[in-house]
């Protein structure tokens, strides 16, 4: 098949394989021709349930029949119970829903910037940490920190201001009158699966509490499940004032959410909104999932692969002299020697397991959390066998 014939009326925006995918169950992915795939990237740490989970299924099929948009002008019934399963479940006591993570931080941006006009005296800047990632809206891009994004779509959203993570001196030393919030994700996500260290978050939030500013988590990635507690900032024995979820949380479908504390609630009518937020079609799958996620031993068996994942990791990285494992949970990197990391990729899905290389030199795994011993043995024993085979070669 020629890919100039077979995909030449979607816009060009990433380069992928000559592959197209048709169908999927749990962990594993079929494409065209029939070829299965076991699925490490699950849409990128979104289906957390793996694909096409029964309960998903069942929710989208209850729901369509039911009611799929009475139009935001009217509460409905679907977004007040994950509101409620929400709010029951953090710290938090006010959710706003939005279709993408990109959108929720536009949201998280917004509230923060509404806030500092009303709080504190006009306040708008945000800090965020170099080679953070938050979407790719306009704002979001603006806010992210990724190097080879500084000179694309200029001029940017002013008022973000980037410091590095894990240095709190540089965070501090950056508040002004004009800074409003902190934003970052706890574990850099699209930067590699690069952890912030829980004193850091720590003192940010005793740095926000001291300065009189907001402290905004991203937890889009990290949050519903990915590392083993529903949320990140549980780990850490602290709250941020404001979360954004998106990915796992809709288990495959355009779900997303902005959860924020009471004091810190201050649009207004006319502030926020979109066509499709909080539609009950999408609310019934995010409850569908948190009702999942919350039964008896669910994460305690995402923990338990987790750390089967991790250790097998660290001997394959011991085997064959690789380089260090670093996340959580189910969000876990292995970093390689030499920037092999895209013909890791291609070697891998030839043999029939899919992964992603975050960086040239730094593969990402991000299963679903319902992943099996089995699947993870399997993807364990795959990656070994393309390591033997290229030290044959050298
Ligand atoms: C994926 C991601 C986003 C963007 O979410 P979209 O649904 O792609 O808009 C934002 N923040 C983090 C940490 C992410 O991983």
């Amino acid at each position: 098949m020629s890919e100039s014939s077979q995909f030449n009326s979607l816009m060009t925006i990433t380069t992928r394989p000559p592959l197209t995918m048709v169908s999927g169950q749990g962990s594993w992915l079929t494409d065209h021709t029939g070829t299965r795939y076991l699925d490490f990237i699950q849409g990128w740490a979104v289906n957390s349930l793996g694909h096409s989970p029964q309960v998903v299924v069942d929710a989208i099929t209850r729901q369509a029949a039911r009611l799929i948009s009475p139009s935001p002008a009217f509460y409905n019934d679907q977004a007040i119970r994950l509101a409620d399963l929400l709010t029951a479940n953090s710290c938090f006591h006010k959710v706003f829903f939005a279709s993408s993570g990109a959108e929720a931080n536009e949201g998280a941006i917004k509230l923060a910037r509404k806030w500092g006009g009303v709080h504190r005296d006009g306040a708008y800047e945000i800090i965020t940490m170099v080679n953070g990632f938050h979407g790719r809206t306009l704002a979001t891009m603006s806010a992210s920190g990724k190097p080879h994004w500084q000179e694309l779509f200029e001029p940017k959203v002013p008022g973000f201001i980037k410091v590095p993570l894990n240095d709190l001196t540089a965070a501090a030393a950056a508040i002004t009158e004009k800074t409003a919030a902190i934003m970052l994700e706890p574990i850099q996500g699209e930067a590699g699966v690069v952890p912030a260290t829980p004193e850091f978050l720590r003192g940010l939030r005793a740095l926000a509490d001291e300065r009189g500013i907001l402290l905004i988590f991203d937890e889009v990635q990290t949050g519903m499940g990915r590392l083993g507690t529903l949320f990140a900032y549980q780990q850490v024995g602290m709250e941020p004032d404001i979360m954004t979820l998106g990915k796992g949380i809709g288990a495959g479908v355009p779900l997303a959410a902005l959860l924020a504390k009471e004091a810190v609630c201050c649009f207004e009518p006319g502030d926020q909104g979109g066509t499709y937020n909080g539609n009950p079609l999408m609310a019934a799958v995010g409850c569908a999932v948190l009702e999942e996620l919350l039964k008896p031993g669910f994460l305690e068996h995402s923990t338990a692969m987790g750390m089967r994942l991790h250790c097998g990791l660290e001997a394959l990285s011991h085997t064959h002299h690789l380089g260090e494992v670093r996340g959580a949970g189910l969000l876990l990197a292995l970093v390689l020697p030499n920037a092999s990391g895209d013909t890791i990729v291609e070697l891998s899905r030839d043999k029939g397991l899919i992964i992603n290389a975050a960086r040239p030199d730094t593969l990402r795994f991000m299963p679903a959390l319902n992943v099996t011993a089995d699947e993870i043995d399997t993807c364990l024993r795959i990656l070994d066998r393309i390591f033997s085979t290229l030290e044959k070669e050298n």
